[in-house]
């Protein structure tokens, strides 16, 4: 639940369990949404919904989603809509927490603003004057799967050398079991987090390990910086815990490659809404689609 103004009243959550088919999915969110008002004692007014895609965003329909086999088709807007009898709104979880951050958040005020998440994998909102920009039939861009290196590893999208490859929580982990000696002390499959742990604390390969991850966050940042000149590129997602381990030589690969652009005036910023991102980001997409861009947008 979360007011007009941003803020967190109450929270609740619980696993997806796609496995056990949408039906069941769908009964855990009205509880929880029944609950949570009940709670805190509040008249639900609207509901948005952020969520990982391919989803349709006007029609409020799910694609063929990789983390929700056989729920294509099926229509949570819809669903939510005829059971709370609120206007229902539906984005992109990226989209969602980029519309989070641009207005209540580290992209206040910023007239482009491009929200980069580094997780388990790369996903990128794009904001323009407060409007969340749209590819050709209400698309989604997909900037994390943008080519840096044709070379480079295969990527779930069926390509190879996506930024997400090569720049994603999972691709440090890669390096790592790549380079370890058979007697590195600290084992194999170190998530993200851990190697950024052991590079504070001096181990030799996991600050090479840095080097190359912000190597590589760099070359796709100064894509962004080239192609879009935005007023800021805000940083989110578990890897970007670790940002100061990678900001100076992101930068620095910046400076090196839009020498044609304004880069300087680019300013790169960390997300502010921390671990609630995704959840102020999903009533932001309510208040965007009914408050500001009006239902057809
Ligand atoms: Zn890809």
């Amino acid at each position: 639940m979360v007011d007009d103004a941003g803020k967190v009243l109450a929270r609740s959550e619980c696993p997806t369990d796609a496995p056990h088919g949408y039906a069941h999915a769908l009964g855990n969110i009205r509880r929880m949404l029944d609950t949570t008002a009940h709670e805190i004692r509040c008249k639900i007014t609207g509901i948005g919904i952020g969520s990982t895609g391919p989803v349709l965003p006007l029609t409020g329909e799910f694609g063929e989603v990789n983390f929700f086999p056989n729920w294509k088709g099926e229509n949570l807007v819809r669903d939510l809509s005829d059971r709370f009898q609120v206007n229902v709104a539906l984005e992109n979880d990226a989209d969602a927490a980029a519309l989070g951050e641009a207005s209540w958040g580290a992209g206040r005020n910023k007239k482009r603003l491009i929200y980069v998440t580094i997780g388990t994998g790369i996903g990128t909102g794009c904001i323009s004057d407060g409007h969340l920009y749209r590819g050709v039939d209400y698309s989604h861009p997909e900037i994390g799967h943008h080519l840096v290196d044709p070379s480079g590893p295969t990527c779930v999208c069926g390509f190879r050398g996506c930024w997400e490859s090569l720049a994603a929580g999972p691709a440090m982990t890669a390096w790592m079991n790549q380079q370890a000696p058979s007697d590195y002390p600290y084992g194999r499959d170190l998530s993200a987090k851990r190697i950024c742990e052991l590079a504070v604390a001096g181990d030799h390969l996991a600050k090479r390990a840095v080097d190359h991850e912000a190597y590589y966050l760099g070359l796709g940042m100064a894509n962004l910086v080239t192609m879009f000149c935005p007023d800021a590129i805000v940083l989110g997602g578990s890897v970007m815990k670790s940002a100061p381990l990678f900001l100076t030589r992101i930068k620095e690969i910046i400076r090196q490659s839009c020498s044609l652009v304004p880069f300087d005036k680019t300013e790169l910023t960390l997300a502010s809404l921390g671990e609630s991102a995704n959840l102020i980001g999903a009533a932001r997409v309510w208040y965007h689609r009914f408050q500001i861009d009006g239902s057809s947008r």
